[in-house]
């Protein structure tokens, strides 16, 4: 059985991935570079102001979801140049930005005697799976 396809569109759509595992922050920030990244900007304002991304990024309800509650740290991201995200703690719930650059401690200063250990968002880890929309038989 074929999946119906919701539209004739021909553009390729871009699934963002994160993992559900990480901290919601990193989680929130994994989903942000991924759309960064297909709008071609460097800050979350731009890919906010950014007309044509409708259609071709598409965010599940959780990521949807995810993004609403961390939006906090969204404005703070940077994808390129002096690149910024985000290292947070699966423990405390803490986050702190930082250069990309740097590693997360292996045990969380965040939060006085938490015995977590932060997880950095890596502007580039999760890969999306692009979708071609299937040739049209016989063309
Ligand atoms: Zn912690």
């Amino acid at each position: 059985m074929r999946q119906p396809r919701p539209s004739s569109k021909k553009r390729a759509v871009v699934l963002v991935q994160h993992d559900p595992l990480a901290p919601r922050p990193v989680q929130a920030a994994q989903i942000a570079f991924k759309v960064m990244a297909v709008a071609k900007v460097d800050t979350w304002a731009a890919a906010l102001e950014h007309s044509s991304l409708a259609g071709v990024v598409e965010l599940t309800d959780e990521q949807q979801r995810i993004l609403e509650q961390e939006r906090a740290v969204l404005p703070y991201l940077v994808r390129r140049g002096a690149i910024i995200t985000v290292h947070a703690c699966s423990v405390c719930g803490r986050y702190v930005f930082a250069d990309s650059k740097s590693a997360p401690g292996a045990r969380c200063t965040l939060r006085l005697g938490c015995s977590g250990a932060p997880v950095k968002a890596s502007t580039t880890g999760f890969r999306p799976q692009t979708m071609p929309l299937e040739p049209t038989p016989g063309a």
